[in-house]
């Protein structure tokens, strides 16, 4: 199996899973590039995959459901219209076209009821965590975003995270702020500017290397406590009033 990214949008990944000559989208927020590159390319698709409800993810449900009747996957605790196969956590999704079987992971934060598919050594977490960052708390606590991280952070470090937004250099720039002593952010900023400047994406990315770099998967570490304390105004009981803290300050960042 392959992947490809297809840039959607301003900073949008559409990913396309592909297999001889079966194809699987997963959040088609547009289908415009997505049916160029099927057509093009010569594949017809087998599935669709959504990780949530925000239209940047599901607005080209419709147009390619009207190209082709195909199972549409998505999180059984949202509303979005033409999911044909509604999965929650420990959903496994078979999609032998392409020789893959993922299960489902319930991730809310983001949005209440967002979800992500994990299988073959690759993560889709849509909008949950980015590199060296995570999606803004649109419907959810933090201590369900924290949960949702710390779910995703105990999977195997050489996962493979394919998230659905080429922010990881805005990433890095707050998680210098944030942690401005941390050589790690310092190499990973200029390798993700390299690749930027040669036109590629910072994404997909090991889930291993973001223990060293994500702000939001770093709320023990003692110069992040200080920082959001710092930016809180008053001392921070717990892992989660940190990330909070943090996410707060990104927010205004
Ligand atoms: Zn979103």
């Amino acid at each position: 199996m392959q992947i490809i990214p297809l840039p959607a949008f301003r900073d949008n990944y559409i990913w396309v899973l592909r297999h001889d000559s079966r194809a699987v989208v997963v959040d088609p927020g547009d289908a415009e590039p997505v049916l160029r590159y099927l057509s093009s390319e010569g594949l017809s698709l087998e599935a669709i995959l959504v990780t949530h409800h925000h239209s940047d993810h599901v607005g080209g449900l419709s147009a390619l459901l009207a190209t082709a009747s195909v199972p549409i996957y998505g999180p059984a605790r949202e509303d979005i219209a033409g999911i044909s196969h509604p999965v929650a956590e420990g959903a496994e999704v078979r999609l032998p076209g392409i020789g893959v079987r993922f299960r489902v992971l319930d991730i809310p934060g983001h949005t209440a009821g967002h979800v992500g598919y994990y299988g073959e050594g690759a993560l889709f977490c849509g909008d949950t965590l980015f590199a060296a960052g995570c999606g803004r708390l649109f419907e959810g606590t933090p201590a369900q975003m924290h949960a949702s991280l710390g779910k995703l952070a105990a999977l195997p470090g050489d996962t493979q995270v394919y998230c659905t937004h080429e922010y990881t250099l805005s990433n890095l720039a707050f998680a210098a702020a944030v942690e401005p002593s941390n050589t790690a952010v310092a190499e990973r900023i200029a390798a993700c500017q390299a690749l930027r400047a040669a036109d590629q994406p910072t994404v997909p990315f090991p889930l291993a290397g973001e223990f060293a770099t994500n702000p939001f998967l770093r709320s023990s570490e003692p110069e992040v406590i200080r920082q959001a304390e710092t930016q809180a105004g008053h001392a921070l009981a717990n892992p989660v009033d940190v990330f909070a803290a943090i996410r707060e300050w990104k927010n205004r960042f």
